[in-house]
C-alpha cells in the first residue's frame, strides 16, 4: 500500500477536475523527489534553483492557468492553490518562486501586448527565464500608490527612471511586469505598467537580499535608467494598472494562505511519526494528553485554513467578488502558521531543530507569508473596510 500522508485522506479536491488532480499527483511526486532532496542545500548555497524551476516547467507547472491558445493548460486557479500547498510542504520559498514565474507567463499570456508576449511567453513557459511582478520600491510598500519609479512620456514611449526593492525572483528574472507613475498628481490613477527586461539597455540589477532564510525565492532588487518601453511593450496604461494589480492580488492572497497549509502539513506528519516512535515516562510521546493537544489545536487550524483557501479559490474561479474571502484566508493562515509550526518543532523535542527536517525552514517562510502580497495588517484593513458591507 503507498504511504499514507496526513492530510491526505482529508484534503478536498473534488473541486478539481480529473486532469487538474493528475497534475497535483505529479507535483507531489516532484515536491518529494526533486523539492525535499535539495531545499536544505538550495538554502545553504543561498540561491535559487534555477533547474530545478527548469524541471518543474517540464511538467506543466508554469503553464496551469495559462490558456490553451497560448500553449498552456486552460486549468484552473483551484488547481495552482493545490501545486503551490503540495509543493510548500517542502520549501515554500521554491514554490513562491515558481509560482511568481507561472504568474508572469498567465499575465503576458492573458493580457499581456502581443508583441512581448510572442517574444517572451515560450521562454517563460519552458522555464528558460523568469518572470516577476514590480510593485514595491525601497520607499514604497504597503502604500503601493505611493511609488515613486516615474514614467516619463517620449515619442514611441516611455522612459522610466527608479528603484524596485523586495521583488521575488528579481535576482534572475528576465522579464518584469514594472509598475511606475505617469504622473504624481494623479495618484493610484497616474500608475501604469510596463513590461521591463533586464537583458535590455538602462536596467541595472542589485544583487539579491542576504536575508535569515528563503533565498530560493530570488528577493532582490533593481534600477532602472532611463530604460526605454515602446509602447506596443506598456501592459496597462495609467488608470488600468493599480485596479488590475489589485484584482489579482486576491489570488495570490489565496496560494499564500494554501502554502501555510503545505507547510503545516508536513510539520504535522514529522510531529506525530516523532510522536509514534518516541517514547517518555513508560509511554509514547502521543499517548500523553498535554502532547497531543497542542498538536489538535494545529490540526484544527490547518483545516480551518484550508476551508478559507477553498471558498475565496471557489470564488476566484467562479469572477465573484474575493477581496473579502481572500483577505481572510491569508490573515488567518498567516497568524497561525508560526505557532503552529513551532508547536509541531515543540512536539519533536531537541530532535525538531535538525536540519534534516523542513520545520525551521518552514518558520522563516511563515514569516514571509505576513509580508508578501500585503501584509497581515493589510489584510486586516481590508477586512475592516468591509465590515459594515459584510456584517451589520
Ligand atoms: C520575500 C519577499 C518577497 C516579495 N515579493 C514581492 C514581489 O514579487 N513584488 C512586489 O512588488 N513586492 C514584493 N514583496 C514586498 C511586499 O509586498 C512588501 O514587503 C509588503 O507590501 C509590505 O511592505 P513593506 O515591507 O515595505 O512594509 P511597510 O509598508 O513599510 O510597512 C511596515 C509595517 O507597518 C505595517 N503597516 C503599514 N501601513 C500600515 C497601516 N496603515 N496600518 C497598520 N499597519 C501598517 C505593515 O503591515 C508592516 O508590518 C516581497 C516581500 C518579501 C519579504
Amino acid at each position: 500500500m503507498a504511504e499514507k500522508k496526513v492530510g491526505e485522506m482529508n484534503r478536498n479536491r473534488t473541486m478539481l477536475s480529473a486532469a487538474e488532480r493528475n497534475l497535483v499527483a505529479a507535483a507531489e511526486e516532484f515536491g518529494r523527489t526533486e523539492v525535499a532532496s535539495n531545499a536544505n542545500r538550495w538554502e545553504r548555497e543561498r540561491r535559487q534553483p534555477l533547474e530545478a524551476i527548469r524541471k518543474a516547467a517540464t511538467l506543466g507547472l508554469v503553464r496551469i492557468q495559462v490558456p490553451v491558445q497560448q500553449g498552456g493548460l486552460g486549468f484552473s486557479f483551484a488547481c495552482k492553490m493545490h501545486v503551490a500547498e503540495v509543493l510548500s510542504r517542502h520549501d515554500m520559498a521554491f514554490a513562491f518562486a515558481l509560482i511568481n514565474t507561472h504568474n508572469s507567463a498567465e499575465r503576458l499570456a492573458k493580457t499581456g501586448p502581443a508583441s512581448p508576449r510572442e517574444r517572451l511567453l515560450p521562454r517563460l513557459l519552458s522555464g528558460e527565464i523568469l518572470g516577476c511582478a514590480g510593485l514595491t520600491e525601497p520607499g514604497a510598500g504597503s502604500d503601493f500608490a505611493a511609488i515613486a519609479t516615474q514614467a516619463r512620456r517620449v515619442d514611441g514611449g516611455w522612459v522610466l527612471n527608479g528603484e524596485k526593492a523586495w521583488i521575488t525572483n528579481a535576482a534572475n528574472a528576465e522579464v518584469i511586469v514594472t509598475y511606475a507613475q505617469t504622473d504624481p498628481a494623479k495618484g493610484w490613477r497616474g500608475i501604469a505598467s510596463f513590461i521591463v527586461e533586464a537583458s535590455k539597455p538602462g536596467f541595472e540589477r542589485r544583487p539579491a537580499f542576504e536575508l535569515a532564510g528563503a533565498h530560493a525565492i530570488g528577493a532582490g532588487g533593481f534600477v532602472l535608467k532611463d530604460y526605454f518601453v515602446a509602447d506596443a511593450d506598456v501592459q496597462y496604461g495609467p488608470g488600468e494598472a493599480f485596479k488590475h494589480a489589485l484584482g489579482g492580488i486576491n489570488g495570490a492572497r489565496t496560494y499564500v494562505a494554501a502554502m501555510a497549509c503545505g507547510m503545516l502539513e508536513e510539520s504535522l506528519r514529522l510531529a506525530i511519526r516523532h510522536g509514534e516512535a518516541r517514547r517518555t515516562f513508560g509511554q509514547k510521546l502521543i499517548e500523553h494528553q498535554g502532547w497531543r493537544w497542542k498538536l489538535a489545536d494545529a490540526a484544527t487550524d490547518l483545516e480551518a485554513a484550508r476551508l478559507l483557501c477553498d471558498r475565496a479559490a471557489a470564488l476566484i474561479d467562479g469572477e465573484a467578488d474575493a477581496v473579502l474571502a481572500a483577505a481572510q484566508a491569508k490573515k488567518f493562515a498567516s497568524e497561525m502558521i508560526v505557532p503552529r509550526l513551532a508547536d509541531c518543532m515543540q512536539a519533536m523535542g531537541a530532535e525538531g531543530l535538525k536540519d534534516i527536517y523542513p520545520i525551521g525552514r518552514h518558520i522563516l517562510c511563515g514569516r514571509v507569508a505576513n509580508y508578501v502580497d500585503g501584509s497581515t495588517e493589510i489584510q486586516n484593513d481590508r477586512i475592516g473596510a468591509l465590515l459594515t458591507k459584510e456584517y451589520s
